[in-house]
């Protein structure tokens, strides 16, 4: 939640540079609780609103091994289930699987208030996969986009915030590369086995792509059919290699579950 204090501290500091910080000392995006400041010897990077302390930090990123290409838990390094090839994307990151404290900033990034959690949280995806994602040669960082009038409603969009940041981090172009055609039903409010033909046919390439290696990048990934469509999309649209990446992934889909998921 944005408080009056940090509202007032970010805007002094856009005039008074870094200074403010005596007076309001920077904060942990998720506990609020005061990060040490760059004078005690900590990194804190005053240029980068949305710093997570060291305790937050840990507990939303702890994950357990994953396959880079499927995503499935368990597998580190060859992974018998999809044995290095994936149909949906051709290769995926995760930063953790959708436990209780990070379902808890997630649902914080999707609030109009919550762009400093996103930005967070794409911190520390990057911190976790920079190599991956360099050994993918990412030209481009797309987000899955949302209805623009389901982005009127909400105010933002999590899945652009991180985006926006993955790419700044990456020092690579953000680009909306794709628009939502219809506002297709929210992915969590169906079944599993809906999920796949609610999507198929909801993006559209919106700018050229052609060559380019792409990270399309949603918040959380359930089924993977959103992120399946948008790359699909993208490959007809003439990019090279798209590539996936999401906060979290829910492991074991439960149908009727009340997360959001897609
Ligand atoms: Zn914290
Ligand atoms: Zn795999």
């Amino acid at each position: 939640m944005t408080t009056w204090g940090e509202r007032l501290r970010r805007g002094a500091a856009s005039w008074m540079g870094e200074g403010i910080d005596l007076f309001f000392p920077p904060r942990c995006a998720l506990c609020r609780r005061d990060l040490p400041s760059a004078g005690d010897g900590a990194a804190s990077d005053p240029a980068a609103p949305g710093d997570l302390c060291v305790a937050c930090a840990r507990d939303l990123s702890a994950d357990v091994g994953r396959c880079i290409v499927c995503g499935e838990p368990g597998a580190d390094g060859s992974c018998r289930r999809c044995r290095g090839r994936c149909s949906d994307w051709d290769g995926i990151a995760i930063l953790a699987a959708y436990g209780d404290r990070l379902r808890e900033a997630v649902l914080r990034c999707k609030r109009p208030t919550g762009d400093e959690v996103s930005r967070a949280l794409a911190a520390l995806l990057v911190g976790r996969h920079r190599t991956t994602f360099v050994g993918w040669r990412i030209d481009g960082v797309v987000p899955v986009p949302m209805h623009w009038l389901r982005r009127l409603s909400r105010g933002t969009s999590a899945a652009e915030e991180i985006a926006r940041r993955v790419a700044g981090l990456l020092e690579v172009p953000f680009l909306r590369a794709l628009s939502r055609q219809t506002a297709t039903t929210m992915q969590n409010e169906l079944p599993v086995s809906e999920r796949r033909g609610n999507v198929a046919t909801a993006f559209r390439v919106r700018r050229p792509v052609t060559g380019r290696r792409l990270l399309v990048i949603d918040d959380v990934v359930t089924t993977g059919s959103t992120l399946a469509a948008c790359r699909r999309t993208l490959a007809a649209g003439g990019a090279e290699a798209v590539y996936a990446a999401a906060i979290a992934r829910a492991d074991r889909m439960v149908d009727g579950a009340s997360h959001h998921g897609a």
